[in-house]
């Protein structure tokens, strides 16, 4: 898939009526008291994002939020690590317990820390198939994973996964000049990990370390949010991610929000709550009628 144009387009509707206050003040839905607002967002913080797309939003005048990975940026103080018991205890472990919901998110955290190449696939397959609600499949890959680590079928070395890599050749001092341009940066954690398979100690590593990191270099008005890594909506790991940050890409579940997430098909209909969130995600097959069609369901709201 190319990851070139992969802007993850975030609107927030207002469905209520403005309420006009007494004098020259009035509190109105949106600023400027318009229908809406749209974000353009992008993931992974891809060189060819900043090389290609970047210059196209400047010469539009479009600003864009930019989820960057800050554990494979120069500079950066934390790097990807497993936190927990020694691997070895781990390893010598699953020889006679099989996984369950005890140790399958530690087994699962410390998977990509293993010294070998390979067992960081099975991370993410069972991540994928924790964030799918299949708890019983994702425990017998990494039952899968670990027999295999036993009989010494993969080959040592170290395996970044295909979004860290891609993201290799931006600097800080580039988004430092980039924010400065105008554009939001935010976390995409320090190695784009599968949160929903990640022990908390281990989330709580990639979310808060990461922030720290985008702290020490752009200040605190970048870590005002962040987006867990492939969109998830696992309600464990967007617990954990909103300790650290007040906003969310991924979902923010509150009363008065309606969430329609990027993988939902659903339009805003109506709606008792104050506000829709609904997300849509462009490829580069996505033609750009469908594109403007999203904004234009922001725009065309009347009910405001
Ligand atoms: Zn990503």
């Amino acid at each position: 898939m190319k990851k070139l144009f992969l802007p993850f387009i975030g609107i927030l509707l207002s469905v209520t009526f403005v309420k006009a206050q007494p004098g020259n003040t009035s509190i109105t839905r949106w600023q400027y008291d318009r229908n809406g607002a749209v974000s353009i967002t992008w993931d992974d913080g891809s060189i060819n994002q900043f090389k290609v797309a970047l210059p196209i939003l400047n010469k539009l005048k479009l600003k864009s939020t930019f989820f960057i990975i800050t554990g494979q940026i120069p500079g950066s103080q934390y790097h990807g690590k497993f936190i927990g018991r020694p691997i070895k205890d781990i390893i010598k472990e699953t020889a006679t317990i099989a996984t369950n919901k005890d140790n399958f998110y530690e087994r699962a955290s410390a998977a990509g820390y293993l010294g070998l190449i390979g067992p960081l696939d099975y991370h993410y397959k069972a991540g994928s198939l924790i964030d799918a609600g299949k708890t019983e499949e994702a425990y017998k890959v990494i039952d899968e994973c670990y027999s295999k680590v036993r009989k010494g079928e993969f080959k040592p070395g170290i395996q970044h996964n295909d979004e860290y890599k891609d993201a290799h050749g931006t600097t800080w001092a580039d988004i430092k000049k980039y924010a400065a341009e105008g554009h939001e940066f935010a976390s995409h954690m320090i190695t784009h990990p599968r949160l929903a398979a990640l022990d908390e100690v281990n989330i709580m590593y990639e979310a808060e370390k990461s922030r720290l990191d985008v702290l020490h270099n752009l200040g605190t008005r970048y870590t005002f949010s962040a987006e867990g890594p492939f969109g998830t909506e696992n309600a464990r790991a967007v617990s954990y991610l909103s300790k650290v940050y007040p906003a969310l890409r991924n979902r923010m579940p509150e009363p008065w929000l309606k969430e329609i997430s990027r993988s939902d098909k659903e339009t805003p209909g109506n709606t008792t709550k104050e506000y829709v969130q609904y997300q849509r995600g462009a490829t580069t097959k996505t033609p750009l009628p469908m594109m403007k069609a999203w904004v234009d369901t922001t725009l065309n709201r009347k009910d405001t």
